[in-house]
Formats: C-alpha cells, structure tokens, sequence
C-alpha cells in the first residue's frame, strides 16, 4: 500500500475518512490511541488440524481510480458502481494467525503507526482473539511493505519478542540492497526505509529467517513463489487433512476491479506486468483446485473462494459460522 502522504493534499478524502492523515512517522503515538476498532476484529475457522483467525489491522479509504493502472477508460468507477462501491473505497488489511499442533504463527503484521489511525489494530484484534505477541513463534511475511511489516515494531520495539521473521530471500535481498535503494525513485525510497525500521531490528538480533521458494517452513506449511508486486512476494500454503488455504498476501488491492479484470495493477506493484501474471496464475490455480484463499486486501476476514466466469472471477465469501469444526 502506498504512503499515506497523499492524505495531506486531498482534504475531501481526508473528510471522507473523518480524520486528517499525516505524513508518514509524524503521526503523534497519541493520537493512534485515541482511535479504538469498531468490530471484534478476529474471525476463526479450522482447517483441517489448523486454527486459522484472521486479525484485522483496520481498514483505510483508497482512491482507486487514481491508484490503479493499466485500466481502460471508465472501467473502474463502472466495476465500483457494479459492486455498490465508490471511491476512495475503504480498504481492509488483513493479518492470519495460525495455529498448528505446536506453533503459533502470524502471517503478515498490519501497520502499527504508519498509515494513521484507523489502520494499526492488530494487535489489538490479537488480544481480542485470545493471543499475546509473547506467544507468537514465528512471523511469515508474505512481502516487507509496511502494511505487512509495520506492526512487527510496536512504539520502535521489537513487538514479537519469541518470534523469528520467515520471509523469501529474493525479498531480503532485493529491500536491503544499498544499490537498490540508491537508484529507487523518490516515490520508492520510502518503502527501503520502512524495510530497514521494520525488519531491520529484527535482522540485527539474528532473528529472521530467509527462505528459497518452494521450500517447507513447518509442517503442512509451504512457501510459494508468487513475485511481481515485489520481488519477493510469496504465498503460503497450508495443507491438512486434504484440506488447503493458500494466503496469498497481495495478490489483488480491488477484489472490485481485479477479480473482473486480473489485468489490472497498482501503483504498488513494483513489476506491475510479473504481478499480473502471477495473478493470474495465482486465480485460475486457485479455481482448478478448489482450495481457500485468505488475502490481505479483500473485504474483513477476506477468506474465501474464487468461481471462474469466462476470463472473470468472483469471490465467495466463507460462509459465517459461530463454531470451530473439532471443537
Ligand atoms: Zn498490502
Ligand atoms: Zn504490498
């Protein structure tokens, strides 16, 4: 997700989200307190012999219309429309917590401070959920952009204290490359800085774990390469009991947009082209095989399967439930 910098020169969207957004680490840690999430913010389900419950971090309002690329004239606000939506579009970020017979794992983080305060509430939906950060063993980044990084540092601590960081290596090596970050243009820059507060503290206590793709992390869970918006980004799947949910990170930011037209891309994407190839990719798998998907982006918990219509797809939301299969 982009910067919020752009908040400061919108004020109709500033209003729409009924808060000024500040640059990024100039929002005072005061006023992210002052902001409580509205919903429970956890939602739980078993697959097979795992414990699965989406965190929200919250939600923040996009201007798709301006962020998305490679669309064609009028295609978006008609997609928005089709969906009774219109923009900016509040935004979900998303977190999962999964946990295995002796492993409790998070996959991605939220924001902590950087996107203001109505982002920033996972680990307020952790606590909800029934989980202290103490708990969590092992951190599995999907990518090192600061709506996925950021709450692995609460206040500039380190806010997992047991917890190693998993994430690909392609992805370390491309966010902590100096040449990398020499040539980045201004509107990239950013993203190598947050990298370095975020995983950075991490890196220098020798706890994260880099990984090739492909590889088994734990049992029932397997990294999948899934580059394109960054040059790491990666998909994990997690398989039990014949039963399989692949979280897939940023695979789309517009369920909206990019379900009816995988084509489209984001500001965000660092390759935009890779991202929607490996969208694609990512989308028709998903159908040939029938598996869940839980996506960071899509509507809160965002867990769900994808239905193929000709070269569209739309989602079908897990079907709500007030009770653990197993339990
Ligand atoms: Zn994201
Ligand atoms: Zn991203």
């Amino acid at each position: 997700m982009k910067f919020p910098n752009k908040w400061i020169v919108r004020p109709a969207m500033a209003l729409f989200a009924g808060i000024i957004f500040l640059s990024l680490f100039s929002l005072p840690v005061a006023a992210q307190s002052t902001h409580t999430i509205s919903q429970p913010g956890y939602y739980r389900m078993q697959v097979g012999d795992f414990e699965v419950t989406a965190l929200s971090d919250g939600t923040i309002p996009q201007d798709l219309p301006k962020l998305l690329t490679n669309t064609q004239p009028g295609e978006v606000e008609r997609l928005l429309n089709f969906n009774y939506q219109a923009s900016p579009v509040e935004t979900s970020v998303n977190a999962y917590l999964v946990k295995t017979k002796d492993k409790l794992l998070l996959i991605d983080a939220g924001t902590a401070e950087a996107y203001g305060p109505t982002l920033g509430h996972m680990l307020e939906s952790l606590a909800h959920a029934g989980y202290k950060p103490e708990q969590v063993d092992a951190v599995l980044l999907t990518h090192i952009h600061p709506d996925h990084s950021g709450g692995i540092i609460q206040d500039g601590k380190i806010a997992f204290p047991n917890a190693t960081i998993y994430v690909s290596k392609p992805e370390v090596d491309f966010w902590f490359s100096a040449s990398n970050k020499q040539k980045a243009s201004a509107g990239l820059k950013p993203y190598f800085e947050s990298a370095e507060k975020n995983v950075g503290p991490y890196l220098k206590a020798g706890k994260v774990k880099t990984f090739e793709f492909g590889s088994q992390l734990f049992p029932g869970i397997t990294s999948v390469a899934s580059p394109g918006h960054t040059p790491g980004h990666t998909f994990y799947a997690l398989e039990s009991k014949g039963q399989k949910l692949v979280f897939m990170g940023d695979i789309m930011h517009a369920a909206a947009v990019q379900l009816a037209d995988p084509a489209v891309t984001i500001q965000y994407d660092v390759d935009p082209k890779a991202a929607a190839a490996a969208r694609k990719v990512a989308f028709a798998n998903a159908v040939k095989d029938n598996y869940w998907i839980a996506a960071d982006h899509i509507s809160f918990p965002g867990i769900g399967h994808l239905r193929a219509a000709g070269t569209k797809y739309s989602w079908i939301p897990a079907n709500y439930s007030t009770y653990i299969t197993g339990e």
